[in-house]
């Protein structure tokens, strides 16, 4: 039974833990050459990066900073409100000095007033947790990621505003880091007991559960390139993700709402406090709400609008986001908030006064629609997603306005996943119907480049003139048409650096300094950890694992097999059969099958142990919970063919 363990993630952000690196990593210490230097003094000239509206705004209501350390159960330090101490002052040159002036924005930590009886916890973790004060206690609106930080948060708070019991929960979307914490702001129990309402948006919890379970185990990978989550926090290294500071990397968990926003506008009262709910899913989340709550003239837009321009398609990877009907949600949002005077959202500072949340709101409608608009254009002039990626410029109404710049989306990517979510990857050139895999052409680059010296030294001439994109593409040839070239791959790393102090985008920073790292020292040598998301995984139907478990059927080693196994949850009173048929992994609910190899009796707290891989033999073997029934050795055969994927693969090396 010790091969029933083997990987699938569920993770609404798939932003988790545990990856450890052996020996003493080798990390950034290239200076700005010249060129960059040049690049970055000109790019602050383009805007003005001087104008102290924001740092007004992020700093206002401030009513207390914490200090120290948020500490795991165990001692591990998950978050340090101290590790971003160097950003202040003006731009060095290793950052793009619109990213810094950002990331000094996001680094205003601690607990604000937004208005009469409305309250924000920053910086906590990556999120923002909004207090709401009602009737009899705190209306809590977003839970950050972990149990740990919205522990901190919450207890932050009511040392500074008094004790009271938190009376509604709010879940503006289904994204890890607005609910992971659930569990540490308040218990299922103290939500049954009490009758504490839980509002979120409709299908929160089924895609809060299941978005990324059957690719988890990448995203999760590719996540640590998106938020550089294993980078020094230093001038040469991470310096903010766009939305915020670090992921707290804690426990992960969940409530089940008790009220759902389905409508379009849905009002209610919560704890004495009137809210006028819309539901706006398919945006930037599968389910999402905004809300405002008139008497207070405020208006809360979730995560579809931030201080930034947001992903289209995030670089950690995603299904395709809808830039259209985004664009039309900021649209009704115009109309919804007529009477607005403060703006509020899941990430970064507010937004004060009635003209500058309407310029706020117009200016995130128009990149989006901008930037499908001119995609689209371009698509149907024939141009290729590289090429229109090179081509679309935003005006200068839309470019100059810092508040949508692209810090953690950006606008060639985005592009990019416009062109994606109407065409596909296939940009139509039978060229690239067929290519060969990249490790097979670029050996036979190399060899017509004649061998990776030569090709290093071409780069390093690229390099010296400031063409990053051209070096970094011959050096990738290099590195993966000869595995063996260290010179290659220092360059390589070395020529990310650049890339990275360029870049105006936290999300292409972390991407490039993370490369280089990992061109250095090699990938991971240990995947995430599946222990801290359990709570969450609880309450993910097992449908979606066994949906994840046929996605991990070796179909080779599956070839001419034919099992079936019967799982029987007696918790839950679920019964499966589970057959293998063409080499594929079929389910179905229903009473156990009489002709199945075995019979695999047990609880969903085991299984979903199992399924994570944190259950030991003794949870399993050795409970009682557990029975085989049938043939061992088949069960056994049966799950030897699940694929265990570790989590580790390499990126930018072969
Ligand atoms: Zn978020």
């Amino acid at each position: 039974m010790k091969t029933v363990i083997f990987c699938i993630l569920a993770v609404g952000l798939a932003l988790l833990t545990g990856c450890t690196r052996s020996g003493d990593p080798v990390t950034a210490t290239g200076d700005a050459t010249p060129v960059t230097s040049k690049a970055n003094a000109q790019f602050a000239q383009a805007l003005k990066l001087d104008d102290q509206q924001d740092f007004e705004d992020a700093r206002r209501g401030f009513i207390a900073k914490p200090t120290g350390k948020i500490l795991a159960a165990d001692g591990t330090v998950l978050k340090d409100f101290d590790a971003y101490g160097f950003l202040g002052g003006k731009a060095p040159d290793t950052v793009n000095p619109s990213l810094w002036r950002h990331a000094q924005l996001n680094a205003n930590a601690g607990l604000f007033k937004v208005t009469e009886g409305v309250y924000q916890l920053r910086g906590f973790d990556i999120a923002n947790m909004t207090l709401i004060e009602g009737k009899t206690g705190w209306i809590v609106a977003d839970t950050l990621t972990s149990r740990e930080s919205a522990a901190a948060a919450l207890a932050f708070a009511r040392q500074h505003l008094g004790d009271k019991p938190v009376s509604a929960v709010i879940f503006t979307h289904a994204h890890a880091d607005h609910f992971g914490g659930a569990l540490g702001v308040i218990s299922p129990k103290e939500v049954a007991e009490r009758k504490v309402p839980v509002v979120a948006p409709a299908g929160f919890l089924e895609e809060a559960t299941s978005e990324n379970v059957l690719v988890g185990t990448a995203m999760v990978r590719r996540s640590i390139y998106q938020f550089g989550r294993d980078l020094p926090r230093s001038a040469k290294g991470n310096v903010d993700t766009g939305l915020g500071k670090d992921v707290v990397y804690g426990a992960v968990g969940i409530l089940q709402p008790t009220w759902l926003i389905f409508r379009a506008t849905q009002e209610m009262d919560l704890d004495g406090v009137h809210f006028v709910f819309h539901n706006v899913p398919n945006a930037e989340c599968p389910a999402e709400l905004t809300f405002s709550m008139p008497d207070k003239k405020l208006y809360d837009g979730a995560e579809n609008l931030s201080q930034t321009m947001h992903n289209l398609l995030p670089v950690r990877g995603a299904k395709v986001r809808d830039s259209l009907r985004w664009s039309n949600y900021m649209d009704q949002a115009l109309e919804q908030t007529a009477d607005a005077e403060v703006y509020i959202g899941s990430h970064n500072w507010p937004v004060w006064g009635k003209t500058q949340i309407r310029e706020f709101i117009a200016k995130h409608r128009d990149v989006y629609k901008y930037t499908h608009d001119q995609t689209v254009r371009l698509i149907n002039a024939g141009l290729t997603p590289r090429e229109i990626a090179d081509t679309v410029k935003l005006p200068q109404s839309l470019s100059n306005f810092l508040g949508a710049r692209g810090y953690y989306g950006d606008l060639r990517h985005n592009v990019k996943a416009v062109y994606q979510f109407y065409m596909g990857a296939y940009d139509g050139n039978p060229a690239n119907l067929n290519p060969l895999p990249p490790q097979e052409s670029a050996k036979h680059y190399l060899e017509l480049i004649g061998g990776a010296d030569k090709a290093v030294a071409a780069a390093q001439t690229a390099y010296d003139r400031g063409d990053y994109r051209w070096s970094a593409e011959l050096l990738n040839q290099a590195v993966f048409g000869d595995p063996s070239s260290k010179a290659a791959k220092e360059l390589l790393a070395k020529t990310y650096e650049q890339m990275a102090y360029m870049a105006e985008a936290a999300t292409w920073r972390n991407s490039y300094l993370t490369a280089a790292q990992e061109l250095r020292n090699g990938p991971p040598a240990k995947g995430a950890s599946k222990a801290m998301v359990l709570d969450m995984l609880q309450q993910t139907p097992i449908e979606r694992f066994l949906e994840a478990m046929a996605a991990g059927l070796d179909g080779p080693a599956a070839e001419g097999k034919n099992l079936k196994v019967n799982l029987v949850l007696t918790d839950t009173k679920e019964s499966y059969v589970l057959w293998i048929e063409n080499a594929v992994l079929h389910f179905k609910s229903g009473a156990p099958a009489a002709d199945a190899n075995a019979t695999l009796t047990l609880t969903k707290d085991i299984f979903v142990k199992m399924m994570a891989g944190t259950a030991g033999v003794k949870d399993t073997l050795m409970s009682d919970d557990l029975k085989v029934g049938g043939s061992k050795i088949d069960l056994v055969r049966f799950f030897t063919l699940i694929d265990k994927a570790p989590g580790t693969f390499a990126i930018v090396t072969k």
